[in-house]
């Protein structure tokens, strides 16, 4: 075993990460129930082809980013995204007559990338998948449902809305052959990866991060001069209800996305506060991926954040509870105080009780649990069957009789 350290790319998730990473979760999940999705999971590992099919074989993450491996002659991998598994569920599990079909998910996702600040190779995602909905008002329903989330995460005012349209197919296609015929004599100053894209895949060149690349994309015709009517009207129908919903957004004609089943929108919220890895949120149209994996021709949109990527930036960290700390005075008062600590605990209330320790010792691991209150059974409060209630915050303190204590400690939930 190679010294006890986690595989690279793979973090554990400990106490505040913790409790951050648990707030994005729940938070997305109480709002996308607003909006009517509700949770669904699927497997960590699906037939290799559910990924293939979909997202492509030219895409980095078919070509060079999957964890897979043979078992009993299936061909297996562990999920890179949730989009293909949730409509392979939808498929399975004969939901054709069931839509639109909205689904949450959060769960973790495996890439084989170079790792570095805001990039593992197992993360978590958070997303949402609409399927069955051709309109354009189920893609500003996605949108106003991820604006939402991000600003109850707190981060308002801190991600830009990027937003573009790849068309229908016709439009694309059409597109793709301007820019082919464009790019092909500069076919000797793109990178190596984006002669490759050239033949295969050329609409991912708009994406490269190569300085070159960069710097030819900026004189290649745009997108929208291909766009036919019915693919004009959809963008300008998503960018009216995202405006009607007060949400301001910038139109980025270089927004391609890097799964080739998507089509009409795409959209990206960015950030700069976390430096290179800045997209924090992503997602679009996705209408002929259900057909490509082998299902009935449905459209979909969608879309998955990435969930270490708002837990940093998470305004509200909650706090560990602060407990109660029942503090036994003498071998006497060990008996009544396991008792009351057994209350509480059913009573709702998070309680500490030290093993062992004299009176001062205990009080120093009050101070360290960060309790809130100290209940301190002296021979003399025994007596009178009473228990002293310390406020560790203000020093003040009371006598409360032992069978008042859940009522009377309800003053500092
Ligand atoms: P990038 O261009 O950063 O590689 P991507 O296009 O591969 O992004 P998507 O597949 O759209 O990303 O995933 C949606 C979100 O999931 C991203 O915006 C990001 O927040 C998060 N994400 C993707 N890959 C990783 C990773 N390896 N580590 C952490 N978060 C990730
Ligand atoms: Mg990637």
């Amino acid at each position: 075993m190679a010294s006890l350290q986690p595989v690279r790319g793979t973090h554990d998730l400990l106490f505040e990460d913790m409790r951050r990473h648990h707030a994005v979760i729940e938070r997305a999940k109480g709002i996308a129930g607003l909006y009517g999705f509700e949770e669904v999971i699927t497997p960590i590992f699906e037939f290799t082809e559910v990924f293939t099919r979909t997202i492509g074989e030219t895409s980095d993450i078919v070509s060079k980013e999957m964890y897979a491996f043979e078992r009993s002659g299936d061909q297996l991998c562990l999920r890179p995204e949730g989009t293909a598994g949730v409509c392979r569920a939808f498929v399975s599990n004969g939901l054709q007559q069931q839509v639109p079909f909205k689904a949450f998910y959060a769960g973790p996702m495996f890439r084989y990338e170079r790792p570095q600040k805001g990039r593992q190779r197992q993360f978590h995602q958070i997303g949402v998948e609409l399927i069955g909905a051709d309109t354009p008002k189920a893609d500003v329903e996605v949108l106003v449902l991820a604006s939402h989330i991000l600003d109850a995460l707190g981060l308002k005012g801190q991600v830009t809305l990027e937003l573009n349209t790849l068309g229908d197919t016709a439009s694309r296609a059409a597109y793709r052959d301007r820019l082919v015929e464009f790019l092909t004599p500069y076919r000797n100053d793109l990178s190596d990866d984006s002669k490759v894209r050239l033949d295969k895949n050329p609409l991912r060149i708009l994406d490269s991060k190569d300085e070159g690349d960069r710097r030819l994309i900026a004189e290649a015709p745009k997108m929208e001069e291909s766009l036919n009517a019915e693919s004009r009207a959809f963008f300008e129908t998503v960018q009216a209800g995202l405006t009607a919903h007060g949400i301001s957004y910038v139109v980025n004609p270089k927004l391609v996305r890097g799964l080739d089943y998507y089509c009409h929108t795409a959209f990206e919220f960015v950030t700069t506060a976390l430096g290179a890895q800045g997209t924090v949120l992503a997602g679009g149209r996705y209408d002929g991926l259900i057909e490509a994996m082998g299902g009935p021709s449905t459209p979909g949109v969608g879309w998955a954040g990435g969930i270490e990527r708002l837990a940093l930036l998470l305004a509200d960290v909650p706090g560990k509870a602060r407990p109660i700390a029942v503090i036994p005075m003498g071998d006497a008062a060990e008996g009544e105080a396991d008792a009351i600590t057994g209350r509480l605990r059913r009573a709702g209330y998070a309680v500490d009780l030290a093993y062992s320790g004299n009176m001062k010792k205990r009080m120093k691991r009050a101070n360290t649990v960060n309790a809130r209150v100290a209940v301190i059974l002296g021979e003399d409060e025994l007596k009178q069957g009473a228990a002293a209630v310390r406020d560790l915050d203000s020093g003040e303190q009371v006598l409360v009789p032992l069978a008042a204590l859940e009522t009377d400690l309800a003053r500092f939930r």
